[in-house]
């Protein structure tokens, strides 16, 4: 076995997302081996009554571990600076453990208001059944954050940039203030990514993925991770659950997610690129009633944006005059920018949501958190920006009716 020394906690990022976590077998690969079982054998039955015991550390069922599973988690803990990386089979199966893990009857939860769909849906109905408090806050005002928390609070959890409107959150002042009630925050850093922010070193305990989104970046796999270094909440809280709850990732699914970690800071650097391009763009043209993207001065977040993130992140969300009817004829009217509801794709990606991800939520909610009828997401692509803005330009004439 062609065995090298490396010290991979000390490369730098990109060496990190080529070659962390890499586990040769005996074969030698070049490329990470792909290992489709879901269990493992044992030489001996000593061997086994040891590894249950947990005398000795092995693989025993893929439901707790997986050697391609275990390559994506070293390498995307390398990438975040984590001692723990758990991952899971879905971003919402991250956010789920991650706080259903470590809730119990009686315990409160404090949220940004403006989050993803599903990440609502758990903090608003699915934790109350079991007996959980949960406080909404707006996430952009620091005094309802410092309010909320006066009192005893066991979790906090908040996204940063925000689905759809791209809200930005202080990471570091709103973890002091949940560090103060006795709190662990929870970062959704899926808008983010892994390359553009970093929540742990801004202060928060607990970050997560949908991996489906940037890391995979090709609209293949599902995926979701939770990373931290708290070794209290993963040996106590998380890995107890996680193991008998299983929602596990599968190892076809952690390998293509590997394989998209290679090339995630090259994806997410043309992303941003042509993200802030296509706001730049858009934010010149009639018919546009705001623009939203925290890489524009106009953001209202903008310096705050700059100081947690090293760029303004891969997702544009504009609001056409004419409400839903315009919005559906610009959709409809883009030749090239497919309609869909993913993000974080290698194709430019434009969804309306106050009908599709955020159709849920009452009138009044979704004027709260700026949902308007004329609102669209775009998840800004990798192709050339001139034609990005080529088709939206077309697509606007025809929104204008
Ligand atoms: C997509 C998404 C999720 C959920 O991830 P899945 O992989 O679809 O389960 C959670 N949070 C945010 C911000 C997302 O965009």
């Amino acid at each position: 076995m062609a065995e090298k020394k490396t010290n991979s906690d000390q490369w730098r990022q990109a060496t990190r997302l080529v070659r962390g976590g890499t586990e040769r077998s005996p074969f030698s690969e070049t490329s990470e081996g792909l290992f489709l079982t879901s269990g493992y054998v044992y030489g001996s039955a000593e061997e086994a009554e040891q590894a249950f015991a947990g005398e000795v550390e092995r693989y025993m069922y893929s439901r707790y571990g997986n050697p391609t599973v275990a390559m994506f988690e070293k390498r995307l803990a390398l990438l975040e600076g984590a001692e723990t990386c758990v991952s899971t089979s879905s971003g919402m199966a991250a956010v789920f453990a991650s706080l259903a893990s470590q809730l119990e009857a009686g315990d409160r939860v404090v949220a940004s208001r403006a989050l993803f769909g599903s990440c609502l849906h758990i903090i608003k109905e699915i934790l109350p059944k079991f007996g959980v408090e949960s406080v909404l806050v707006d996430g952009t005002d620091l005094e309802q954050w410092k309010q909320a928390l006066s009192v005893k609070t066991k979790c906090v959890f908040l996204e940063s940039p925000s689905n759809p409107c791209l809200e930005v959150i202080d990471i570091r002042a709103v973890s002091d203030l949940a560090h103060e009630a006795g709190a662990l925050v929870v970062i959704d850093n899926v808008f983010a990514t892994a390359v553009l922010q970093h929540p742990l070193e801004l202060g928060a305990d607990i970050v997560m993925y949908s991996a489906t989104k940037h890391i995979d970046g090709q609209g293949r796999t599902m995926g979701g991770a939770i990373l931290t270094n708290n070794e209290d909440f993963v040996e106590n809280s998380l890995v107890p659950f996680f193991r008998n709850t299983g929602p596990t990732l599968s190892p076809f699914n952690a390998w293509v997610l590997l394989k998209g970690l290679e090339t995630l800071d090259l994806r997410v650097a043309r992303h941003s690129e042509n993200a802030l391009a296509v706001a730049e763009f858009l934010n010149e043209q009639e018919g546009i009633a705001k623009v939203l993207y925290p890489g524009l001065e106009s953001h209202p977040q903008h310096a705050l944006a700059m100081t947690q993130m090293s760029a303004g992140g891969t997702v544009v969300s504009f609001e056409v005059d004419g409400g839903k009817d315009a919005a559906f004829r610009l959709l409809n009217g883009l030749d090239m920018v497919d309609i869909s509801n993913n993000l974080g794709d290698a194709k430019s990606l434009a969804t309306h949501p106050a009908t599709t991800t955020h159709q849920k939520l009452s009138a009044e909610e979704k004027q709260i958190l700026g949902i308007s009828d004329g609102l669209i997401r775009l998840s800004v692509g990798l192709e050339d920006a001139e034609d990005l803005k080529e088709d939206l330009d077309r697509a606007l004439a025809k929104a204008g009716g």
